[in-house]
């Protein structure tokens, strides 16, 4: 099995004029390792925020170029495994999350990670591993890795966890996929604009597919199918995402819109990202047992 490490590249913003790190064969498991969200520099109680390099935040280890992919195809991500780091660490502060209005000075927290549990002072949280920077190199400018979009990027999806499948657009050649800011735990919303931030591996399969046209990233697990959507507010986002759905399922499965619409309101749910980033991101799930009935798949 390949491994990577974060010393042999990373990135601060996904963008199609980066040198790739490594070529991935069509097919190949990967594991690659990342640096937490703030590239492991506070390590511990004493670690003075205010003092850390702010332009090192977010990094996502790549990119990779996807033997095969090309734009307008699809990149598929199958996450089959993810180990994180004996602690974690959480930042809040002015200006940063929906509590910043209320913060006047940067605070972190350092938490261990034991059995399976997240330790915030005397609370133990069950670990909900998942990635919170994942995607491709977006169709314009560069965008840094704080931001989510149609590429992926800061999605802060609690969805995309160990077993789940993303799929992304391709808008260049070879993809250049990354990922880093892997969380311990995370609520929707991630209401304090961080999670439980932590350094760690994540396996991944990458895979390309051709003829399936995508214009934001879904998600698929055992149970549901969803569309992820990020825009300038959560109103835009969460309807995007509901419409993009309702048309894909009207089309492939010869359905009037009329009908999709009610069949999506009857089953689908809206349901929210995180809200901090400088987009916002938004989910809209869908049952498999509705898609089976229907007869219906999206990729295959
Ligand atoms: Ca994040
Ligand atoms: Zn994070």
């Amino acid at each position: 099995m390949t491994k990577i490490g974060c010393d042999e590249g990373i990135i601060y913003e996904f963008n199609k004029v980066h040198e790739p790190i490594r070529t991935i064969p069509a097919g190949s498991t990967v594991t690659i390792q990342t640096y937490d969200c703030f590239q492991n520099q506070i390590q511990s109680a004493d670690t003075e925020v205010t003092a850390i390099d702010w332009n090192k935040i977010n990094p996502a280890t790549g990119p990779f170029y996807v033997e095969g992919a090309m734009p307008g195809d699809v990149l598929k991500v199958k996450i089959e495994r993810i180990d994180i780091g004996e602690q974690g660490v959480m930042v809040v502060g002015p200006d940063l999350g929906v509590m910043g209005h209320a913060l006047s000075e940067m605070e972190s927290k350092i938490l261990p990670i034991r059995d399976g549990h997240v330790l915030f002072n005397d609370l133990q949280i069950p670990v909900n591993k998942m990635i919170g920077v994942i995607g491709v190199a977006p169709e314009g400018e560069g965008v840094n890795c704080g931001t989510p979009g149609a590429h992926g990027g800061n999605m802060d999806n609690k969805m995309v966890t160990e077993g789940a499948t993303l799929y992304f657009p391709v808008f260049t050649e070879g993809a250049l996929f990354a990922l880093g800011d892997l969380h311990a735990a995370m609520g929707d919303g991630e209401v304090s604009v961080s999670g439980v931030e932590v350094a760690g591996e994540a396996t991944v399969t990458l895979d390309v597919i051709k003829g399936v046209s995508l214009r934001h990233p879904m998600l698929e697990n055992e149970d549901v199918f969803t569309q992820i959507v990020s825009a300038p507010t959560l109103d835009e986002a969460a309807k995007t995402a509901a419409v993009e759905m309702i048309e894909r399922i009207a089309e492939k499965a010869s359905m009037p819109v009329s009908e999709a619409t009610m069949l999506m309101s009857a089953v689908g749910q809206s349901e929210i990202c995180q809200i901090v980033d400088p987009l916002m991101t938004a989910r809209f799930v869908v049952p498999k047992s509705v898609l089976n009935q229907l007869g219906i798949t999206f990729f295959e």
